[in-house]
């Protein structure tokens, strides 16, 4: 379901953490004031705001074959430019920005120009080819692994690499348009680094997973089209209903943002998703996988702004799950909720992978029990 205009805080924040989106904000910080203090300076503010500068070209690429606006091409100059300026205004600003600031920047610069969804035609693409492989996928989950932690963690390693599909980072984004192997969800799922990963807390996730206590509804902040949706998280959403009994609620954006699926698009998925497998067929039939709109439309999340649809149907929600680097690494890693919480994405930017210590293609899998924090 679509959300309206009204947004307001998750309920499932820990209202008495001090929320702060930006994950990596001690690292947007001037290269020299860090140097100052003897520290790493890479990354620095200037690395952060070099992220959003050297994806100009690709953007403007891409927004000048978007046959769907009247001279793509002049269109996708006027964006370019909107967007220097505007990252040249935030350099001689005093005040830091955020994250979620440069973000919120490029898709201002993006509809000023003209551009609603210059991404659309790649998604559709990406989702049609994603639900061909959708039932080989359940099949070899059915087939290969009975019940118990291997299945989850097969589960959970599809969700890694379905997450590589990502054109909002250039590592990815190459990959994709070059074609590469490394694209390929089985291959990928085969070949994810090895553990322990930099954040890895999978075997408490899976103990809680397998344990008696059942999860009654599971609250799943999606990120990307294509693979990352189909091929991993909904896979997941199956298992949660299948061996948990639970009512899965996928928040999908409301608003288009790089190859990040909307709530709209993932609604007309739902009838060729029914049609690829019978456990996801009746979850849906049934009511117990929705997809709700989460009122965004940036590729990163603020959880004090989600849409009040949305907060109403969530707020006795048991597990929450952000997924994708945006909404829970460069975003919400630190989050604390009233229910049990896991964040889980790969790292595609060699500046993400050097502020927490790890490697390119790492994994990140936190795993918070709600009750514990609760208690604090
Ligand atoms: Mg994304």
């Amino acid at each position: 379901m679509t959300g309206g205009a009204s947004r307001a805080r998750l309920p499932l924040l820990l209202r008495s953490a001090d929320y702060s989106t930006d994950t990596l904000k001690h690292t947007f910080v001037p290269k020299c004031e860090l140097e100052a203090q003897g520290i790493a300076s890479f990354p620095a503010l200037e690395d952060w705001i070099a992220i959003f500068r050297n994806s100009i070209t690709y953007f403007k690429l891409v927004c000048a074959s978007d046959t769907s606006i009247g001279d793509p091409q002049r269109a996708a100059e006027k964006f370019a430019c909107l967007y220097e300026i505007g990252l040249q205004n935030i350099e001689k600003q005093k005040s830091i920005p955020t994250i979620v600031d440069l973000c919120r920047l490029r898709e201002d610069c993006l509809v000023e120009s003209g551009f609603h969804d210059p991404f659309l035609e790649i998604k559709k693409q990406e989702n049609a080819k994603a639900l061909q492989i959708l039932p080989q996928v359940c099949q070899e989950l059915d087939e290969e692994y009975s019940s118990g932690a291997d299945r989850w963690e097969a589960i959970i390693r599809g969700i890694f690499a379905g997450n590589i599909f990502d054109l909002g980072a250039a590592h990815t984004a190459d990959a994709y348009h070059n074609n590469d192997d490394e694209m390929s969800f089985f291959k990928t799922r085969g070949h994810l680094l090895e553990r322990p990963w930099v954040i890895d807390e999978m075997d408490a996730l899976l103990d809680r997973l397998t344990s008696q206590e059942k999860y009654k509804k599971v609250l799943i902040f999606v990120d990307n089209s294509g693979s990352d949706v189909i091929l991993g998280i909904l896979p997941f959403a199956r298992e949660c209903f299948r061996q948990h009994g639970a009512t899965v609620i996928l928040a999908a954006n409301e608003k288009p943002s790089i190859n990040d699926i909307t709530a709209k698009e993932l609604e007309q998925l739902l009838d060729g998703i029914a049609a690829a497998d019978h456990v996801l067929c009746k979850a849906i039939a049934s009511s117990k996988l929705q997809v709700w709109s989460s009122g965004n439309g940036l590729p990163v999340i603020d959880l004090r702004y989600v849409s009040s649809e949305l907060n109403e149907e969530v707020f006795d929600a048991d597990l929450v799950v952000l997924e994708g680097m945006g909404r829970s690494i460069e975003t919400n890693l630190n989050a604390r909720f009233t229910c049990d919480a896991v964040k889980i994405g790969m790292i595609k930017h060699p500046e993400v992978a050097a502020a927490l210590n790890g490697r390119m293609l790492d994994c990140v899998i936190k795993f918070d029990a709600g009750d514990a924090l609760t208690a604090i």
